[in-house]
């Protein structure tokens, strides 16, 4: 952990709108919120999912995601707290708990399973959906898991405590890169009082998940279990420069920050396959059926 100047930033994007979620459950019944639904799919390209679990009940998680398949885009599980275990098709295992990240490209295709490994106790954390570029749906699957450790961590002269799970702030590169949608997920502890500031690219897509506390991003507050979407330079008159966020804490504060480069593509969706075309999406699922995933 090392202790740094943040990168000035000279104008920060304001928020454009902010987002309540929605109640469901998925899997064989989890409950969870879905922030990111299929309608802010375009407006924040290239990320087409997010959804925030969080319960001390375990009749809320605990018959988990059984075996289901995915094509076409990459998963991104972040776990605040409890115990989850991950198999697929492509015979990966691994145990994701508190603090860890889980990060699986389906690419042309995966059947996995994430099953709690907890009875009782809290499970809390996000899985968030990263499309992949066209030339890149059906690549071979990929997947990787970074326990707490492994994620880089930096702290501001404020005291901010920044976990940079994929991208780079502040000068610190994350666990993971990507090359095309450049994606940037920060975790970010913010004492009372205190502000931090991050660079953004122009180009890219943002949005702040407040989970705990609230923070305000120029005047506008942002409440626990909200999202805010971050103005885009360019589109809104008083963001036209913006060159990164800044926001403050007005009471002890956890939220994620995420961006991304949108890819610009067609997204058609079919449940858990993600492609351009519905052709493509009658292929993933004729594949599926035929036993050829994995
Ligand atoms: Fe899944």
């Amino acid at each position: 952990m090392n202790i740094l100047n943040q990168v000035s930033v000279r104008q920060s994007r304001g928020i454009d709108r902010i987002v309540q979620g929605i109640a469901t459950s998925d899997g064989a019944g989890v409950k969870l919120t879905r922030v990111l639904t299929g309608k802010l799919q375009q407006r924040l390209d290239p990320f087409l999912m997010l959804d925030a679990f969080g319960s001390d009940d375990p009749d809320d998680y605990i018959a988990g995601f059984p075996d289901h398949p995915h094509r076409g885009f990459e998963t991104v599980t972040y776990m605040l707290s409890g115990r989850m275990r991950h198999r697929d098709s492509a015979g990966h295992e691994g145990l994701l708990e508190n603090g860890g990240v889980q990060w699986m490209t389906a690419g042309r295709g995966v059947i996995h399973s994430e099953i709690p490994e907890q009875v009782d106790g809290l499970m809390e954390g996000f899985q968030l959906w990263l499309n992949l570029p066209a030339k890149n749906k059906m690549m071979e699957p990929w997947y990787r898991d970074f326990p707490s450790g492994a994620i880089p961590e930096y702290v501001t002269p404020q005291g901010v405590t920044v976990r940079v799970i994929a991208g780079s702030s502040n000068g610190v590169a994350g666990a993971v890169a990507r090359e095309i949608t450049e994606p940037l997920y920060l975790d970010i502890h913010v004492p009372a009082g205190a502000e931090f500031s991050t660079a953004l690219p122009a180009s890219h897509n943002a949005f702040i998940y407040v989970y705990r506390g609230a923070v305000t991003v120029g005047d506008v507050p942002v409440a626990s279990q909200r999202m805010g979407i971050l103005s885009n330079p360019g589109n809104l008159g008083n963001a036209a420069g913006a060159d990164g966020v800044t926001l403050s804490a007005t009471e002890e504060a956890r939220l994620i920050l995420v961006a991304g480069k949108p890819l610009n593509e067609p997204i058609v969706q079919y449940g858990p396959f993600v492609m351009n075309a519905q052709q493509e999406i009658n292929q993933a699922l004729s594949d599926f059926r035929n036993g050829h995933f994995a």
